[in-house]
């Protein structure tokens, strides 16, 4: 009989320190400022030790079963039936790079020589209005000084209905421009050079992103006459005819939101036209 008291008392008090060996994550992970608690503590578990290191991959499934974000280039699920509801507190959220996250950029977009540290970018959620009229979720990487504004930026696409296609990180691409502009996908921090070269990209100092780029493809004439259309697939898209939904038109609500904020947009350069283009250099 004592002996089992004993070992009562014993299971109690284990069970008692390991809720508050649990709550002091808990609480540790609130303090560092994140929205979700559950998600902070991977990502404040995982942060330090990917950062820079490349570390093994870590499983993180039930995360992306969460975000309904498959891995594998696949696109994302639908999220809600009708668009425009209102929406969860965790649907826009802005985090420091979760290990996952780190692990998929290093060696992509995020190359050994990248000279811009991990920590001074962020991992940005958003829900958009894909073009089936449907919420999907989004994810982006950009820096840390534009991280809010982003995030204001795409709560009030959500809101105003803006059609995106689908906003992944360039990693699902093979970090490959490219192949993530001829799909139409909406992305941020790159470190890579400017289209043909010669100098680094806004993209990699994650100041700029791309919407829509299929729709706002990169076009310059050259000296020879010819034009280089970037995605090429861009080219039915050169006449700027204002009814081609996410098609980027000066005073849209795209055009407005990011301008409003300081922004600005290719799509008013004179040399070239970088439709699909906004960035911030100032702040
Ligand atoms: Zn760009």
């Amino acid at each position: 009989m004592e002996k089992a008291r004993i070992i009562k008392a014993a299971v109690v008090a284990v069970v008692i320190l390991a809720m508050s060996a649990d709550f002091a994550v808990f609480a540790s992970a609130k303090a560092f400022g994140n929205q979700r608690a559950d998600r902070s503590r991977i990502e404040i578990r995982s942060m330090d030790s990917n950062i820079r290191n490349g570390s093994e991959p870590q499983a993180d499934q039930s995360r992306e079963e969460e975000n309904g974000v498959e891995g594998g280039g696949v696109k994302s699920e639908s999220y809600r039936d009708q668009a425009g509801e209102e929406t969860n507190d965790d649907d826009f959220m802005i985090s420091v790079l979760p290990g996952h996250i780190a692990d998929k950029m290093n060696g992509g977009s995020y190359p050994e020589d990248a000279a811009i540290g991990l920590e001074e970018l962020r991992y940005v959620q958003v829900l958009h209005i894909g073009f089936d009229g449907r919420a999907h979720r989004g994810e982006l990487v950009v820096n840390q000084l534009v991280a809010e504004e982003i995030l204001e930026i795409f709560m009030e696409l959500y809101e105003k209905k803006y059609p995106i296609e689908q906003i992944r990180l360039i990693d699902d691409y093979g970090a490959d421009d490219e192949a993530s502009m001829a799909d139409n996908n909406t992305s941020g921090f790159c470190w890579r050079e400017v289209a043909g070269g010669g100098s680094m990209s806004v993209h990699a100092q994650g100041l700029a992103i791309d919407i829509n780029p299929l729709l706002n493809p990169y076009v310059k004439v050259n000296r020879d006459g010819s034009t280089t259309v970037l995605p090429p697939e861009g080219k039915k898209y050169l006449e700027r005819n204002g009814r081609t939904p996410g098609m980027i038109m000066k005073g849209d609500a795209c055009h407005e939101a990011f301008t409003s904020r300081g922004w600005e947009w290719g799509g008013d350069w004179t040399t070239l036209k970088d439709y699909q283009h906004f960035y911030k250099t100032s702040q």
